[in-house]
């Protein structure tokens, strides 16, 4: 067997013969360089240009490239030879991870699964089935609010708000629809005896980067629980120290009924969780859902490792301390630039809306060294690693600043 190289950060892999991605499917944009390797907040392309990345793979990526703690979780995990068993047989490595996951949020029972559409998915489920056993077959309602975005398939996009995702594929999923957010209109629906649940990110992400007020969530957790709603907080791209708290819904001091993860989840592997209250957990039976790939050992002792690090707290005082100072530098930028019209976000989750289409400011940014991306037609989305300093937030300002001019 050969063993991996001691150092990501100082691999450089074997050059192949290029190849035209002409076989994939033409869902993407892409620029035209090839990502070849990484290290830290950087990646390569084949020529061996660095890009600072403040995408962090869109909020995947939060302990950077070629981090040794991930690669020696990887390699031991590996060496188990227990990559996969289903869900069939218990593993230790699923059940110490939901014990960690459900200690950190305060809730009790979690699912795993493999994406951010596939938890909300079956969060969707799940407060469907308690909400059966409080209000019969009528009570089956999901809704989601104005600026929400929560996945591709076909319940997450009945929920998620965006008609240029929706529209070409109609009729999306039954008994999920979208609303207006604020608190006299969510009152009035939720008064309707058909809602099982409501899903809210405590941040709008793709949505434009928009911090819903703490005290606003206080009143929807309110809401929900005056009517036997269940609340469901999407914390895929917000959740995980990303706005410097573990859980962005604990800046609002709310328990929510049921909490969707998966983007940094577990380093760069795909997963993702649902967690939910024993409430939730007591109405589900043993056969109402499932999954074949889903908290497989390979991953979830991966993400056991991420889980520990972004749990760490002074990772999340970075993120609080360095956000709010990137926060600051962001507001100088814009009025010194005279092109953005006003500036989001908190912690390592920030918006810059700009005055022309944010496609033409991330391809500028992306020619001066700095990978960014968009939430909507004219927002500019900034999500780096967990670990950058403020030395390489700033490295990265400039380009973008450069990017504007
Ligand atoms: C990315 C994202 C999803 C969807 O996750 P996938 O893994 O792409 O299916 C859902 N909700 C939010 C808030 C997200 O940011």
């Amino acid at each position: 067997m050969t063993a991996l190289p001691l150092s990501l950060a100082t691999f450089t892999p074997e050059s192949a013969p290029a190849v035209a991605p002409d076989a994939l499917l033409g869902l993407y944009r892409r620029p035209s360089m090839e990502l070849v390797r990484g290290s830290g907040v950087r990646v390569f392309d084949a020529d061996d240009h660095a890009y600072l990345d403040f995408t962090s793979g869109i909020g995947v990526n939060a302990l950077g490239y070629a981090d040794d703690g991930v690669a020696q979780a990887m390699q031991e995990a590996a060496l188990t030879g227990l990559l996969h068993t289903s869900n069939l047989y218990h593993t230790r490595p699923a059940a110490r991870l939901a014990a960690e996951l459900a200690r950190l949020s305060s809730l009790d029972r979690v699912f795993f699964c493999n994406s951010g559409a596939e938890a909300n998915e079956g969060a969707f489920k799940f407060a469907r089935r308690w909400a059966r056993e409080l209000g019969g077959a009528a009570k089956h309602e999901v809704l989601g609010v104005r600026g929400a975005f929560h996945g591709r398939l076909f319940a997450t996009l009945a929920a998620t708000d965006r008609p240029k995702y929706r529209a070409p594929f109609r009729p999306l999923a039954g008994g999920v629809s979208v609303v207006e957010r604020d608190l006299r209109t969510l009152e009035h629906v939720l008064d309707g005896e058909a809602v099982a649940a409501l899903v809210v990110e405590a941040v709008q992400g793709e949505g434009g980067v928009r911090v819903l007020d703490p005290g606003y969530l206080g009143e929807v957790r309110e809401l929900t629980r005056a009517r036997h709603v269940a609340l469901i907080c999407d914390e895929i791209q917000c959740g995980l120290g990303r706005t410097g708290w573990m859980f962005a819904y604990q800046r609002a001091g709310i328990v929510p009924d049921l909490v969707t993860l998966a983007k940094p989840l577990a380093g760069g592997l795909p997963m993702g969780a649902v967690l939910m209250t024993s409430d939730i957990a007591n109405a589900i039976r043993p056969g109402d859902h499932g999954t074949t790939f889903g908290g497989g050992p390979f991953v979830a002792s991966v993400a056991l490792h991420v889980l520990e690090r972004l749990a760490d707290p002074s990772l999340l005082a970075h993120v609080s301390e360095t956000g709010e100072w990137l926060g600051e530098q962001l507001a100088a930028l814009a009025a010194r630039s005279g092109r953005v019209r006003a500036v989001r976000g908190i912690g390592f989750m920030w918006g810059i809306d700009v005055m022309q289409p944010a496609a033409e400011t991330i391809r500028r940014a992306l020619d001066a060294g700095l990978l960014v991306c968009s939430a909507g037609e004219f927002t500019v989305r900034l999500l780096p690693p967990l670990v950058a300093t403020r030395a390489e937030l700033s490295e990265g300002l400039s380009m973008l600043e450069a990017a504007l001019a």
